[in-house]
C-alpha cells in the first residue's frame, strides 16, 4: 500500500509544511509522491473537513493525522483519523497491514462505536531537521501545555512533554534561523538555557523577566479580571496596565490577545476593558499596544466544551469598538476584530461533532472540578 502526503492548509497544491516533511519521511517505503493509492493528510483543525472531502474523491483511502485530529468527529470522509503520534500506526500498517493498524487505540473509525485514546508520544528526533515556509528550522522544545486554561485544547488533550535531548535542543536554538516550538517557552524545565525569546511567555513573566524584544506577544484572554480568573490566567486590571506601560518603557511594542465571548461574559467586563484602556492611554509616554480579539469556539476536551455560549460578544465588541473610534481611537493603540458569529458557529460544529464524546481525552478526569473552580470564579 503506498501513500502520497497533502497537507490541508496548501491543499491542492502539494507543498509541505514541516508536518507534512516528517510524515512523508516516516512513511519510508510506503510513500509515493504521485499518490495512485490512498493519502496521509495533515490537517490543523477540523474546519478543513470539507477539503479532506475533496481529496478523498481523488484518494483511497485517506488516513487524516495532526492537530485538527484531537477532534476527530468532523473528518467523516477519511477512511481512519490518527490521533496524535502516527509511528506506531505506519509501524503497524507496514508489519501487520491496513486493518491491523485501523484497529490502533489511537484510530479513529467513523463506522465503529469504540473509544480512542491519544498516543501522546512524539518523534523528538524530528527537532531541527524541518523548515517551515518561513525559512526558519523547527526546534521541538515541548508539547502540550502545563497550565490547562479552562478553555484550550492544547492543555487538556495532551499530556505535557519535553523534548529529553536537552543539549542538542540547546545547540540547535542556538543557530541562526530558528523557530523554538512550545506551546509555553517559560515552562520547559531548561527554559533559563535558550536564546531570550518573547514568544510563550505570560505578560507577568515578560514584564519579570526582563524581556525588551521589539514585540510582545501575550495571551490575556478573558477580558475583564474574573474571566481571566476563571480561565486560570489570573492577571489584574492595574497588572495589565501596569505591565504593558512598563514594557512599551523597555521599548518593546505590546500585542494583548483576548478572548470574546467566554461562557459567562456580559457586558461589565468589557467596560472594565475600557476602564483598562483609558487608564493605558492616560499614563501612556510611548510604544505602542495591539488589541487582538478572538471569538470564542468550544473545545471537546476542555471543562468548557458543554458551557453555554451566546453571539452577545459579537455585539459586546461592536459597543466597544464604536467607544474606542469615538474617544480613544489614538496611533499607538490599535485594536483588531473577532470573527463573527457565521463563521464561529461554523468552527464550533466542526469541534464539537457528536462523535468526539468517543475520544478518552487523558484529562478528563480533572474537567468537573476544574468548570467548578471557573464557575466559582464568576460568582
Ligand atoms: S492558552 Fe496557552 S497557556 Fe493556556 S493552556 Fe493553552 S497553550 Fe497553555
Amino acid at each position: 500500500m503506498s501513500f502520497a502526503v497533502i497537507d490541508a492548509t496548501y491543499w491542492p497544491s502539494l507543498q509541505l509544511g514541516p508536518a507534512g516533511q516528517m510524515i512523508r519521511d516516516a512513511l519510508g517505503d510506503m510513500y509515493e509522491r504521485d499518490g495512485r493509492g490512498g493519502a496521509m493528510v495533515t490537517s490543523v483543525h477540523p474546519l478543513q473537513a470539507g477539503k479532506v472531502a475533496r481529496i478523498a474523491k481523488k484518494y483511497t483511502p485517506v488516513i487524516v493525522g495532526g492537530p485538527g485530529a484531537l477532534s476527530p468527529g468532523a473528518y467523516e470522509s477519511a477512511a481512519a483519523v490518527v490521533l496524535g503520534d502516527y509511528r506506531a500506526f505506519f509501524a503497524e500498517l507496514s508489519k501487520r497491514g491496513y486493518d491491523a493498524a485501523t484497529n490502533l487505540s489511537n484510530v479513529f473509525v467513523h463506522s465503529e462505536s469504540r473509544g480512542v485514546s491519544i498516543d501522546s508520544s512524539f518523534d523528538w528526533s524530528a527537532s531541527g531537521r524541518y523548515r517551515a515556509e518561513d525559512g526558519k528550522v523547527q526546534v521541538f522544545c515541548s508539547r502540550g501545555c502545563k497550565r490547562r486554561c479552562a478553555f484550550c485544547q492544547t492543555g487538556w488533550a495532551l499530556n505535557y512533554s519535553e523534548n529529553p535531548d536537552v543539549d542538542s535542543v540547546i545547540l540547535q536554538a542556538a543557530g541562526a534561523k530558528v523557530t523554538l516550538v512550545s506551546n509555553a517557552l517559560s515552562q520547559v524545565s531548561y527554559f533559563d538555557r535558550l536564546p531570550a525569546s518573547a514568544a510563550s511567555h505570560t505578560l507577568r513573566e515578560a514584564v519579570s523577566l526582563g524581556v525588551s524584544s521589539a514585540t510582545v506577544r501575550v495571551g490575556i484572554e478573558g477580558v475583564s479580571q474574573r474571566l481571566r480568573k476563571a480561565v486560570q490566567k489570573p492577571i489584574s486590571n492595574q497588572e495589565l496596565v501596569d505591565g504593558t506601560l512598563l514594557l512599551n518603557r523597555r521599548g518593546c511594542q505590546v500585542r494583548w490577545f483576548l478572548i470574546a465571548g467566554l461562557p459567562g461574559e456580559v457586558w461589565e467586563d468589557w467596560l472594565e476593558l475600557t476602564d483598562c484602556v483609558k487608564a493605558y492611554t492616560t499614563n501612556h509616554a510611548r510604544g505602542t499596544l495591539q488589541i487582538s480579539f478572538t471569538a470564542y469556539v468550544p473545545e471537546p476536551s476542555t471543562p468548557l466544551k458543554g458551557q453555554p455560549y451566546s453571539e452577545e460578544y459579537f455585539e459586546h465588541y461592536e459597543r466597544f469598538a464604536r467607544w474606542y473610534f469615538d474617544y480613544a481611537r489614538i496611533n499607538h493603540l490599535s485594536i483588531f476584530r473577532p470573527q463573527g458569529p457565521k463563521p464561529r458557529a461554523a468552527k464550533a460544529a466542526a469541534q464539537m461533532h457528536p462523535s468526539n464524546d468517543r475520544v478518552l481525552y487523558p484529562h478528563r478526569g480533572k474537567i468537573v472540578r476544574a468548570l467548578g473552580l471557573y464557575q466559582d470564579s464568576l460568582r
